[in-house]
């Protein structure tokens, strides 16, 4: 079985085993999975960063649990910790610990304060399979973790994610919900292949914008099988067939990619560590260079004065700059009430998220990106 053979080539890489491995349709389907398993129910809580993405509250709520956000340390794109420790009640279910741009939460800290309030904590490595934190793997730390295979993950099988579970006791809960998993249809395989082809064979630095936002108003509308469902961006209600497993066609590509993330790491790391010689000789903003062996980089954050402008002049030098994320539950621009989320109690993650763009790190030669900044140095932070 080729499902099999998928789930040891992931294992292989997160130094684990087949058997605590579990695939999904998507990322967001394996968190409310191990949600589940978990056993969280109406009323629990569950802490997050108040800088992810909205299918993480999603999944949470469509439990009927409570998202409790925690802003965020500047420096590290993830939980402050002290604000963490204060947001913990005995209600507390679980820690979601997230991997942002690649970069991991302070680990050993949080899983002591979980221990101590018998608390499970899961990583949300949808931003850093194949980095490691601390000599292992991402995801090897907590409870649980759950990876993306999403377009923009560290490798993509067009959509797609699988779960990681560490602790012996959920896996139980977790096997139980695998016969619930909805089948995929055969042309949702099919429509995931072709997607991969675009991709492949259409996209490049001259038609990535636009094919984006083609790609991006045709999965609005709901006509293609896109990142998200229409409704996950305007709604709290569990979609129709949420809670669905892989497909074949994601499980051949997926085997495809990882035969090359590793060399795909390595350039990101490189480019990570020359933009941030550039950034601290300059006197800008960089990712601290302590955080360096460790992550891999999917994107390299940069704060900026005007991130409209920015972006413009960056089109004008066709350099293809991100946009994670753009609001403290990315991509819901405007009010973020339906998500419980009250913007004055968060106030450096709404800074953050109005001043990020992302480097590329995937690109073979960083030569016009370098030029780019040194000739917008004025624009960075
Ligand atoms: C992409 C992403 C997810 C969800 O992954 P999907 O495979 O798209 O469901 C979850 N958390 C974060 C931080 C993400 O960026």
């Amino acid at each position: 079985m080729k499902s099999s053979k998928y789930k040891s080539a992931i294992a292989a890489i997160l130094g684990s085993k087949p058997e605590k491995i579990f695939l999904y349709w998507k990322g967001r389907v394996a968190l409310y999975a191990v949600l589940k398993a978990m056993g969280v129910k109406e009323g629990d809580e569950i802490i997050l960063p108040a800088f992810t993405c909205v299918v993480v509250p999603n999944a949470i709520l469509y439990i009927g649990a409570k998202p409790v956000y925690v802003d965020i340390d500047p420096g590290t794109y993830n939980f402050d910790i002290n604000k963490l420790k204060s947001a913990v009640t005995s209600k507390t279910k679980v820690i979601i610990c997230q991997n942002t741009f690649g970069l991991s939460s302070n680990l050993e800290e949080i899983n002591e304060i979980a221990k101590r309030n018998n608390i499970y904590t899961i990583e949300d490595c949808t931003h850093g399979f194949g980095g490691t934190y601390n000599g292992k793997p991402n995801g090897s730390f907590c409870d649980a973790a759950f990876y993306s295979t999403q377009w923009n993950k560290p490798f993509s099988t067009g959509i797609g994610g699988f779960l990681l579970v560490n602790n012996e006791s959920i896996i139980t809960g977790v096997k139980q919900l695998e016969s619930e998993k909805i089948k995929p249809k055969f042309y949702e395989g099919i429509i995931v292949s072709l997607l991969i082809r675009v991709r492949k064979y259409l996209v490049n630095e001259y038609t990535q914008r636009m094919l984006t936002e083609i790609f991006r108003l045709l999965s609005r509308h709901n006509l293609i099988i896109g990142s998200s469902q229409g409704n996950e961006l305007s709604d709290i209600k569990i979609p129709n067939n949420y809670f669905k497993d892989i497909s074949p066609s994601q499980i051949r590509e997926g085997l495809k990619q990882l035969r090359i993330i590793e060399k795909k790491n390595e350039l990101r790391k490189l480019n990570a560590k020359e933009y941030t010689q550039f950034l601290k000789s300059k006197g800008k903003n960089y990712v601290s260079e302590e955080l360096f062996n460790n992550h891999l980089f999917l994107k390299y954050p940069l704060l900026v004065k005007n991130r409209e402008l920015f972006l413009e002049e960056a089109g004008r030098s066709k350099i293809n700059l991100g946009d994670w994320f753009i609001s403290p539950l990315h991509p819901i621009k405007g009010n973020l009430k339906l998500w419980e989320f009250n913007e004055k109690d968060f106030p450096i993650a709404v800074n953050i998220s109005s001043k990020v763009v992302n480097l590329p790190t995937e690109i073979k030669n960083n030569r016009k990106v370098l030029n780019f900044l040194l000739n917008n140095l004025n624009q960075i932070e």
